[in-house]
């Protein structure tokens, strides 16, 4: 189905005139610079702040690129994943008139961004075994749905939803079809990041929350065809990340490697920690994970939690949650950590 962004952008986005910062109207890096009503003086700690940091961040974007295999002009960076989720529904969901396809259990913030935005949300959930229901997600679409949110390796069950049934969606639909990458490194799919020059109605989420390890910078990356991300920079704050922010992500950046290794080593113990819950008679099933958690089903979910809590382990009850019924999301944690849970359930075992 043909995809015309003019058409899914709101027409006051589209016609919208940018704020236009004095870091963006003189790009040069050499000068005495008298534009932006800084101080010219760094701070007392010494530490040079006073100047406003690269609003679009290209020095990060270059250097992500390559590793990302996309060109700098398909990436956005935003405060968390969280500012490009919100982003997307203000620049496409007109309030009270367009909606937006959810389909759960999935990630909560998208759920909260509609609402925010007083956007409606048609949730369509996910079959018993977490995959997309192609044909009934297809039949829900009106013409005023804008966006499809899909999130694989999916929160909160940990699998990876089947490609087809992406594929179908972007082929299909002509709104966005965002695929949410937070867990990509715990998986062994390839990112959808690859199928960006052939379908210009994807945008792909990822962070640096969980595989990187750098939750509290908040960090997210959002990869779309440069429209889309052109879009994305015309509405975002003019200095969404901070210079202090940049400084340490391009630091970061340097050490693939090491991000490699804690991804390698969080496998590992997700392997063990999986094996271990299972030995376990309260356990009654550990639902396949392409992610840095374990969806847990307990046979006696609220009690397990509470012991949890008492012993000071907390974990994530999403025993309420649809399709989850009696489950805990574990987060996969150091080995220590994960033998101190395991040794806590064992006694919970005994006492229970
Ligand atoms: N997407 C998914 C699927 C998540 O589970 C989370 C965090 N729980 C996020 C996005 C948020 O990531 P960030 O820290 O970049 O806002």
């Amino acid at each position: 189905m043909a995809f015309s962004l003019e058409k899914i952008l709101r027409p006051h986005i589209l016609s919208l005139v940018p704020y236009s910062s004095a870091r963006d109207e003189y790009t040069g890096k050499e000068g005495i610079f008298l534009d932006a009503n800084e101080n010219p003086y760094a701070a007392a700690n010494g530490q040079a702040w006073n100047r406003y940091p690269d609003p679009y961040q290209w020095a990060i974007k270059e250097k992500l690129a390559p590793i990302k295999g996309v060109r700098p002009s398909q990436i956005f960076l935003g405060n968390g994943s969280d500012e490009p989720i919100d982003l997307l529904v203000r620049a496409t969901c007109t309030p009270r008139e367009d909606n937006m396809i959810l389909l759960p259990p999935t990630y909560g913030m998208y759920q909260v961004s509609a609402e925010i935005n007083d956007v409606a949300a048609i949730k369509v959930p996910l079959t018993s075994d977490f995959q997309i229901d192609t044909e009934k997600v297809l039949a829900a679409i009106t013409p005023h749905t804008k966006i499809i949110w899909v999130c694989s390796p999916n929160n909160p069950s940990g699998n990876s939803v089947k490609r087809e049934a992406i594929y179908a969606l972007l082929e299909q639909f002509s709104g966005l079809v965002v695929v949410d990458e937070a867990y990509i490194d715990f998986s062994d799919e390839p990112s959808f990041t690859g199928e960006l020059d052939k379908y210009p109605n994807l945008v792909v989420l990822q962070t640096f929350s969980k595989a990187w390890g750098l939750a509290s910078l908040r960090l997210g990356m959002c990869f779309a065809s440069e429209e889309i991300i052109k879009v994305l920079n015309k509405i975002k704050p003019p200095y969404n990340l901070s210079g202090a922010t940049q400084q340490l992500l391009l630091e970061a950046l340097n050490h693939v490697e090491t991000k490699n290794k804690m991804v390698r080593d969080i496998l590992a113990e997700r392997a063990r920690l999986g094996t271990n819950l299972l030995s376990l008679a309260l356990v009654k099933k550990i639902y396949p994970s392409d992610a840095n958690f374990l969806l847990v089903a307990f046979e006696n979910a609220s009690a397990v939690m509470q012991y949890l809590i008492d012993q000071k382990i907390i974990v994530r009850d999403r025993s309420k949650v649809l399709l989850c019924d009696g489950c805990l999301r574990i987060t996969v944690g150091t080995t220590e950590e994960n033998d101190i849970l395991i040794k806590t359930l064992k006694e919970f075992a005994v006492v229970a």
